[in-house]
């Protein structure tokens, strides 16, 4: 008898210790900032997004995420619990089925998301993936190796990070282009470390971490002919539903009470109100809601500019690049690139920077791309937009700084201006496979001039690191 009950405690010892084992060890990013320093810039961010974007605010709905939420919370493990941070839920009113978090705990979901989950753990699944993004400290991990030089503006630069896509628009659509986004949307890495942990949060707390999978299914099929609002601030690492049913398969779910009937209340009370609008509707103003940073008054590019001056000057881009451009141009610099231009040859049109004439340089992050492929992939960040960007020839081989690189001939339609302007773009790879681009602008009646300026401006370029 006695022998017996000691066999079971071993077996239960010997299970125990294989649940641990098995389950996928994650590891936090490297990150050059502090705790303090997320809690300071999710703080700030917190402050635009509740500016900037339709929240819902409604009581009963965000009382009931909120307990969702701490619910989960209460389960992140003890080693990626960090001082000062502070995990909120608030929802807001935008249709796509889309969540973000920022720095150090404020968290948001779409009404969409809660509207188009299947079961509260499908809901849950959503959260508990930001939450991980929260607690391994994604936002500013990013910033650590995304920002190659010394630009400032960080906050701003997290916020259209984490937001990305067509919401992360309606906030910052300050950026060069609006690069800003498109620039720092989370890797792929990161997204399926917040799956793996947020699987693990899901059985801790009781919920199926299967469920997180079938939601990533339902966001999949949303969407139509364009491609899911989720997926442009989290990508898809590929194979998602496989790993993390192979991670749920590795855990054990703890038995946890599920307010099915509150989920369905809530979704109930949602199906009731006024349709949400879409993050297009928000951002072209149309849902009763000014435009972002539309208050700021136009400065139009003017009609004429002076020539390109003879002599140049020598720029040094932090540790990165060196550039000469002639010395009547001015030094633009923004969180994700930085243009030369002569005065009256950029502007700012609906809170938009524009430039009619000169160059802008700047680095694109690039996962396991081609030099074509993250050639493609940038056009198509700048096409959105510019609607009438268009290729001009197909691309030619070009070397920038020494490297290997592409050059390829656009033409557009300036928004600014309304007339025919011509593109030339180089693009080539960093040593760490980053994307360093160098596109250089002016319009049609003048591109003859331009152009070998342009290309001098591109011969010149030295990197430094
Ligand atoms: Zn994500």
């Amino acid at each position: 008898m006695k022998r017996q009950v000691s066999a079971a405690i071993l077996t239960t010892v010997l299970v125990s210790a294989s649940f641990v084992a098995a389950q996928t060890k994650v590891t936090a990013p490297k990150n050059k900032y502090t705790p303090a320093d997320d809690v300071k810039l999710g703080r700030e961010a917190a402050a635009e997004v509740e500016q900037q974007m339709p929240m819902l605010d409604d009581d009963r709905v965000d009382d009931y995420v909120e307990r969702i939420g701490a619910r989960l919370v209460e389960n992140i493990p003890a080693e990626f619990r960090h001082n000062g941070f502070r995990y909120t839920f608030d929802v807001v009113n935008l249709r796509e089925i889309n969540a973000f978090a920022l720095p150090g705990g404020p968290m948001y979901a779409h009404r969409g998301m809660i509207e188009k989950a299947k079961t509260e753990g499908e809901m849950a699944g959503v959260l508990a993936h930001e939450i991980s993004h929260v607690a391994l400290r994604h936002g500013t991990a990013q910033a650590t190796k995304a920002t190659p030089y010394q630009l400032g503006q960080i906050g701003s630069a997290i916020l259209g990070a984490i937001i990305g896509g067509r919401t992360g628009e309606v906030v910052s659509a300050g950026g060069q282009f609006y690069f800003g986004t498109q620039f720092l949307k989370f890797s792929r890495e990161y997204e399926k470390q917040a799956d793996i942990l947020g699987a693990q949060i899901m059985a801790r707390t009781g919920y199926d971490p299967r469920e997180m999978a079938s939601m990533f299914r339902t966001i999949e099929q949303e969407g139509g002919n364009r491609a899911p609002e989720f997926l442009s601030n989290h990508p898809n690492p590929g194979n998602r539903a496989q790993y993390i049913t192979r991670e749920a398969e590795m855990l054990r779910v703890q038995p946890g009470a599920r307010d099915t009937a509150d989920f369905r209340n809530v979704q109930a009370r949602l199906g009731q109100m006024t349709p949400a609008p879409t993050s297009e509707e928000v951002a072209r103003g149309t849902a009763g809601r000014t435009p972002p940073r539309g208050n700021a008054p136009d400065t139009r590019p003017a009609a004429r500019v002076a020539e390109p001056s003879t002599r140049y000057t020598t720029y040094n881009e932090g540790d990165v690049f060196r550039i000469g451009v002639p010395s009547n141009w001015e030094e633009l610099a923004s969180e994700s690139s930085v243009t030369f231009a002569p005065q009256g040859g950029y502007g700012t049109i609906s809170g938009q920077s524009v430039f009619t004439h000169g160059v802008q340089v700047g680095i694109a992050r690039n996962e396991t791309h081609s030099l074509q492929e993250a050639t493609d992939e940038l056009l198509a960040a700048f096409a959105q937009s510019n609607p009438q960007l268009a290729r001009a020839g197909n691309p030619t081989r070009a070397t920038l700084g020494g490297r290997t690189a592409l050059r390829t001939l656009l033409a557009n339609v300036s928004e600014a201006t309304g007339g025919r302007e011509r593109i030339v773009l180089y693009t080539t790879q960093m040593q760490d496979g980053a994307l360093f681009y160098l596109i250089g602008v002016s319009p049609e009646q003048e591109f003859g001039a331009y152009q070998p300026v342009i290309n001098r401006v591109a011969q010149s370029i030295r990197f430094t690191r």
